[in-house]
């Protein structure tokens, strides 16, 4: 288990002081002038020996991001874009950052930005998130009023601006040409990649677009070292890890912990254990409500990090949202609430996505019944593969695979059902 000297966030249940103060009495903003001063080639190195990878979902090496920015202006200036528009169903990691330890974020940006030589950087943050956002603010305006923003930030000789920007509540928007389009202004619809954001991104200049805890736990590493953090977790897959737990487990928590715990300590250790014990245990979607559902006597021994559970469960760490599900689920009614949201969250643009996601969701309508013929599985599971891959941005790919996890892990429950259903036994298995 992480000993509390180990946690970057130490106040991520606001039990202390969020101001400036506090921050500072909790070790931030100490020496960030000398962090900077050593330079942006070896702010990089340092982030690439850490090892970090997105938390926003992808996993993508932090330090390699970095290093796509151009290390010479050809006149147009470089923006670190901060994406906390933390829409994934299950996941509420980043607004603990944001609204109780919102100065780790906010000298993470100025690091951050230095390194990729952007003079601004714009924090887009969810709608619905009204408290994250005044709380944020607050930090921010402390943090100008102290001269660790604005010209000659920190003292660090670098001006740097730090703007934040509230969005409309679209999910859309969390991808990541989506929120660059919505933050000029225009309607959040993903744009065709390439150009990739380090070529042409936010008013077609140079951007980086990076997760809030990405960003967040920047200026602990450069403190600290990249060897302590990557001393974490397994090989590649290194650091400290904001888990969010929701479900049926009796505490459900958001926790700071190494990368690669188990899942059974991370849930005996921070939830007190799966209601009802672990027998009751049904399902987890371990990294949000895009990466597929595993089966629960699979989850036990598994390690949380991004290898094993791509690799081995065929599912994946996503955003560290983990939804646990008990023996009280209806399995299928809980995917096909994913793909209602799926659906309604299509922007439109591409034809598998704004087609696939309703003709997937109407199937699961049915199957939730059983009104079906077990041949539709198999279609389904088809349409589903065409979903994939097939899209502009993922959000394809984030409907189909609540969907592909079901099949392949419940279709005994799914085919129980269709023949409940043409039984007239339907009353045995379905909720409804
Ligand atoms: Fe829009 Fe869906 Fe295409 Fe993404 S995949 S661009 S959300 S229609």
């Amino acid at each position: 288990m992480l000993q509390d000297q180990d946690r970057i966030f130490t106040n991520l249940y606001g039990m202390h002081d969020r101001t400036l103060d506090g921050a500072k009495k909790r070790g931030h903003w100490d020496g960030t002038a000398k962090i900077i001063q050593n330079g942006r080639d070896w702010i990089i190195d340092q982030m690439k020996a850490s090892g970090l990878r997105g938390r926003g979902g992808a996993g993508f090496p932090t330090g390699l991001k970095w290093s796509f920015m151009p290390k010479e202006s050809d006149g147009r200036p470089s923006y670190l874009v901060v994406n906390a528009d933390e829409s994934e169903p299950g996941t509420c990691k980043d607004r603990e950052i944001m609204r109780n330890d919102p100065h780790t974020l906010i000298e993470g940006c100025l690091i951050a930005s230095f390194a990729m030589q952007a003079n601004a950087c714009y924090i887009y943050i969810r709608g619905e998130y009204i408290r994250e956002k005044e709380a944020l603010q607050a930090a921010i305006d402390e943090a100008y009023d102290a001269g660790l923003l604005g010209k000659n930030a920190a003292g660090s000789g670098w001006d740097f601006d730090l703007y934040l920007h509230h969005g409309a509540g679209a999910y859309i928007c969390g991808e990541e040409t989506a929120l660059i389009e919505s933050l000029e202004g225009k309607k959040g619809m993903p744009r065709m990649k390439p150009p990739f954001p380090a070529g042409a991104g936010l008013y077609g200049c140079p951007t980086t677009v990076n997760n809030v805890e990405s960003i967040a736990v920047v200026p602990t590493i450069l403190r600290r070292g990249p060897e302590w953090f990557a001393g974490f977790g397994r090989q590649n897959n290194a650091g400290t890890k904001l888990f969010a737990i929701s479900g049926h487990v009796n505490n459900p928590c958001v926790v700071e912990e190494a990368m690669s715990i188990s899942f059974e300590e991370l849930i005996e250790k921070h939830c007190g254990g799966i209601r009802g014990g672990w027998d009751n245990l049904k399902a987890v979607i371990p990294g949000g409500s895009s990466v597929p559902c595993v089966r629960g006597e699979n989850m036990r021994d598994a390690i949380m990090d991004f290898d094993y559970l791509r690799g081995e469960l065929g599912s994946g760490l996503g955003t560290a949202a983990v939804i646990v599900m008990d023996q009280s689920t209806d399995i299928i009614k809980a995917i096909w609430r994913l793909s209602k949201f799926y659906k309604h969250e299509s922007c439109g643009q591409c034809t598998p996505c704004r087609e696939g996601t309703g003709w997937m969701m109407r199937v699961m309508d049915r199957l939730v019944k059983g009104e079906a013929d077990e041949e539709e599985i198999d279609m389904l599971w088809d349409v589903t593969k065409q979903v994939e891959g097939h899209t502009i941005c993922a959000l394809g790919d984030a409907a189909a695979w609540p969907i592909q996890g079901l099949i392949r892990n419940f279709r005994d429950e799914i085919e129980d059902r269709i023949k409940a259903q043409k039984s007239g036994k339907m009353s045995a298995v379905a909720a409804e």
